[in-house]
């Protein structure tokens, strides 16, 4: 999984050149250089350019709203499709570790792995539509 940018420390008010930017939020200057060309305003007028931090803040925010998937409960996000997609044949395997559940299927389109965390509350009702097998994992201490 990527790294996500940190939010804390951008001071609204504060105008931040590329490298302090990207050191702020904890990605490469280069990341930096393709969300300017993604819409991250910069202040052509100065040189160096500067970013706002406010337009910083708010790019990084975009940035992540846009990149949420909604799935339904018998939906998982495929890594390689970037879309919510149903287990293949509707099947899948369900982990049972302690008071926690993992699902594992296969990607309905391009057969990648897909898994998903679901609550023990939930299990009955995915079961209900999902062929699903389920393994018991003895918690270790
Ligand atoms: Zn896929």
């Amino acid at each position: 999984m990527p790294k996500q940018a940190r939010l804390s420390g951008i001071k609204s008010f504060r105008c931040y050149t590329k490298a302090e930017a990207a050191a702020l939020v904890g990605v490469s200057i280069r990341t930096i250089g393709n969300w300017t060309r993604d819409g991250l305003p910069l202040l052509d007028a100065t040189y160096p350019p500067l970013i706002r931090g406010d337009d910083l803040r708010n790019h990084i925010t975009a940035q992540r709203e846009g990149r949420k998937v909604k799935t339904g409960l018998c939906e998982f996000y495929c890594l390689r499709c970037r879309k919510g997609r149903a287990p293949a044949a509707e099947m899948a395997d369900c982990k049972i570790e302690g008071n926690k559940a993992m699902l594992m299927a296969l990607c309905n389109v391009c057969e990648g792995i897909v898994c998903k965390p679901i609550s023990l509350a939930r299990l009955p009702e995915v079961r209900s539509r999902l062929d699903l097998t389920i393994k018991r994992v003895e918690a270790t201490l």
